[in-house]
């Protein structure tokens, strides 16, 4: 029975005792998911290359009252994804979320590109998903509770809009798609969760090269129907429901938020 009088449960508590893991945090949207879900009560470790960078984040979630833990992580070496998770559990005892977020985008017409701007792409955006994934689910599935969102795109595939100049990129964040749905089934015994986030034109470093060239962004604004690049903050209220049990029915889903972009 619904009666006004019972709160709903407030943002502020929806990940208490909950400990995340957000990879490329020291910046962007990653930076933002690790304050949204410090935020909701969530202990974060701020993972990213630059140990330095990721303290500056733990310090401005302490500021605000919450935990965190800074970790050194290159996502494309295993040993450092394994001390990553080492260093997780030791400091917080557990891992209940896992924001594969890491990643670049390199734009390179695909007659130019090479070898090593492929393999430099899928290694970060590809292969570091698969580390990171194994290693926190292998933690998840001890505890038989977990809930992993990865970090595609819109340049995806499958969706009736090829991007050009992103070939390697699309390649990875399909295979992003491809491995959260078979990740989904095949973690789902566990009560894992994995889901993948497909994010539009996001205004963060990533799309510096974009913003410079003031005749690109008029046409990409053009094709977006809410005319404006998505803020960071935005999709973290996404990955915040996808990693809390508002979401405890999704498995396997990739849910697509890109002011309309696709819609057209
Ligand atoms: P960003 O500001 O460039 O942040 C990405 C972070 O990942 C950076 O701090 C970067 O560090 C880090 N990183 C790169 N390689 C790494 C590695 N090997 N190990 C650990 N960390 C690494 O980009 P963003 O826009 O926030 O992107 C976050 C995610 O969203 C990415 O997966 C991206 O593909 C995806 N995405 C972005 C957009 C968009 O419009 N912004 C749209 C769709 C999807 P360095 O700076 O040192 O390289």
């Amino acid at each position: 029975m619904f009666e006004l009088k019972d709160k709903p449960r407030s943002e502020n508590s929806l990940l208490r005792g909950k400990v995340a893991i957000i990879t490329g945090a020291r910046r962007g949207m990653g930076k933002s998911h690790a304050l949204k879900l410090a935020k909701a009560g969530a202990k974060i470790v701020v993972s990213d290359i630059s140990l330095e960078e990721c303290q500056k984040v733990v310090k401005e979630i302490e500021k605000g009252g919450g935990k965190a833990l800074a970790v050194k992580c290159d996502v494309t070496k295993r040993e450092q994804v394994d001390e990553m998770v080492k260093k997780t559990i030791k400091k917080f005892g557990r891992i209940d979320i896992l924001v594969n977020n890491a990643g670049i985008c390199q734009f390179k017409p695909f007659l130019e590109l090479t070898e090593e701007d492929w393999d430099k792409t899928l290694d970060i955006n590809l292969k570091g998903y698969f580390l990171c994934a194994q290693a926190a689910a292998k933690e998840m599935a001890k505890q038989k509770s977990g809930v992993i969102v990865n970090i595609a795109s819109i340049a995806m595939g499958q969706v009736g809009v090829g991007f050009p100049n992103l070939t390697h990129y699309s390649a990875s964040k399909g295979g992003i798609v491809g491995m959260t749905e078979a990740l989904a089934v095949e973690l789902a015994p566990y009560n894992i969760r994995v889901n993948a986030v497909a994010p539009g034109v996001i205004e963060t470093p990533m799309v510096d090269p974009l913003k410079s060239d003031p005749k690109t962004m008029e046409a990409t604004l053009a094709r977006i129907p809410l005319h404006r690049m998505g803020r960071t903050e935005e999709v973290s209220n996404l990955v915040l429901f996808l990693a809390s049990d508002t979401s405890s029915y999704m498995t396997g889903s990739t849910v697509v938020i890109d002011g309309g972009w696709l819609a057209t």
